[in-house]
């Protein structure tokens, strides 16, 4: 809808601000208004007067006093030009648009930063001025550009993000037994509600964290949090899904992340500090590469995702094997045929394989080399310097694309600085994957003497300790003449470096 205008310098416009809250509760305040009605201005040549109304308080259809001010300086003739970010700061009305067109018809054009220029004094400019305010009113329901912009503004600004209310964070007491009491901004101008630390549920936060980063899984926890009948911030019980994002959740370490890039530093506290945080990451990194653990029969296979059939180099999977002594059943590996895609060729006891594999693994902990490698890791990682550089280097290329697609340079100005930049990344996410490898590895033996505690381990660290020093057990086919008794040369363990 935009419309010609003729561009004129040294002429006058009235710069309309309104200060009002959105159906969010978020206020629109002039600092976000202003910057870009003076940067329409400096584009166009006019020199800017600037009017404010607080609209803050107001019923619907309230006198302005600033805008009827406007209105008479472009009645006068002292402007030439309307400015404003979005015609719903001017017009909060069909009605009021025919008063605001009577007045400004041939005096002055209208231009706004978002919705583009209307020139009254033709029909057409008229008309679209006409379903301007009509859709204006529409884009109130929608969170619209408004939000964005808003949101853009404070992640630059490292502040608080609105929406429900972040699990440990927040003023104790009944207000908060529910998530959605908290906004932005308050209406007293106050910090929002969810930049203090709750403090019983940042220990209940903390406490998982060093759990998992211990090596227990989300699910171990998921299910002792519901045990002790501790709540989620909606006041519901916890699900895998709303435990994991909120680990997950950079601004439980501070930070602001926008559109899931991380920032900068948050102005909020930390319940968790970004280096356990950055471990904790690495950690359910670790799990990812590993088969997740369902309920029930598999999680007894303490090898699910580590096994290799030496025949096909298909993953084995666990399957109960039923024994011919009164139908008891043992557990098994095995490479399974067919649409699963393995040889179907190879099965191990999965006692005798777990046992020897565990040996193996505590030996490895036991061993000086692998002691010495631990100490020179904690002194050469630094996880965090590593996570921004991939975030700088990937932004950079993200906007370098915006900038080729709003056609800036050619594509073959493109690709050369293109294709440096990601190789620079590529070498940068390889040094992030082995960094929060390396992490991940020193903190589990941070904890002292993990090998000579192994039986007391549960089931859950153990995996978690093997999932992050063994890459993969290559099992090779049964010889022929063992009759049924596990041979342990069939077992090749390939370590992670
Ligand atoms: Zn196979």
């Amino acid at each position: 809808m935009r419309t010609m205008i003729q561009e004129s310098s040294g002429e006058r416009a009235g710069v309309y601000l309104r200060i009002s809250m959105d159906r969010t509760g978020n206020m629109l305040g002039v600092d976000r208004q202003l910057p870009p009605c003076l940067a329409l201005c400096e584009r166009r040549g006019w020199q800017p007067i600037v009017y404010t109304d607080n609209d803050l308080s107001a019923t619907y259809g309230k006198r302005r006093p600033e805008y009827e001010r406007m209105l008479t300086d472009v009645q006068n003739g002292t402007l030439s030009a309307v400015v404003c970010l979005h015609n719903d700061r001017l017009l909060r009305s069909p009605r009021e648009l025919e008063g605001f067109i009577s007045v400004v018809e041939d005096r002055a054009i209208v231009a706004t930063v978002q919705s583009g220029d209307y020139d009254l004094t033709t029909p057409t400019g008229r008309a679209y001025a006409r379903i301007g305010t009509a859709m204006a009113r529409m884009e109130v329901e929608h969170k619209g550009e408004r939000q964005v912009l808003a949101n853009q503004q404070r992640a630059a600004a490292g502040k608080a993000h609105g929406g429900p209310r972040c699990y440990g964070y927040g003023r104790g007491g009944k207000e908060f037994a529910s998530s959605y009491t908290m906004s932005c901004w308050r209406a007293d101008g106050k910090p929002p509600h969810g930049t203090e630390i709750h403090v019983d549920e940042a220990q209940v936060l903390r406490d998982v964290a060093r759990h998992i980063a211990a090596g227990e899984t989300t699910r171990s926890q998921l299910a002792d949090l519901n045990r002790r009948g501790i709540l989620s911030a909606t006041g519901k019980r916890w699900s895998q899904t709303v435990l994991v994002r909120l680990l997950r959740n950079p601004r439980i370490a501070g930070l602001r992340s926008y559109k899931g890039q991380i920032t900068k530093a948050g102005t909020w506290p930390a319940v968790i500090g970004e280096d356990d945080w950055r471990r904790l990451q690495a950690r359910l990194r670790v799990r990812d590469h590993g088969v997740p653990l369902r309920e029930g029969t598999t999680s007894k296979y303490l090898l699910l995702g580590v096994l290799r059939c030496g025949r096909c180099g298909a993953k084995l999977g666990g399957r109960p094997r039923t024994t011919g002594k009164a139908g008891r059943k043992i557990r098994t590996y095995i490479c399974r045929g067919g649409p699963e895609g393995g040889c179907g060729g190879i099965r191990v006891v999965a006692e005798a394989v777990e046992e020897l594999v565990q040996a193996a693994v505590v030996a490895t902990l036991n061993s000086k080399e692998f002691q010495a490698a631990r100490r020179r890791r904690q002194q050469t990682g630094d996880t965090g310097s590593a996570f921004l550089e991939v975030q700088r280097l990937a932004s950079k290329l993200e906007e370098l694309a915006a900038s080729f697609g709003r056609e800036e340079f050619s594509f073959g100005e493109w690709q050369a600085v293109r294709t440096p930049l990601e190789v620079k990344l590529k070498a940068a996410r390889a040094t992030l994957d082995r960094l929060e490898r390396d992490a991940s590895q020193s903190a589990l033996v941070d904890v002292s003497d993990l090998a000579g505690r192994w039986g007391e381990l549960s089931f859950d660290r153990r995996r978690s300790v093997v999932l992050s020093l063994v890459a993969a057990v290559k099992i090779a086919p049964a010889p022929a003449r063992t009759g049924g008794k596990f041979d342990p040369s069939r077992v090749t363990i390939g370590w992670r470096v």
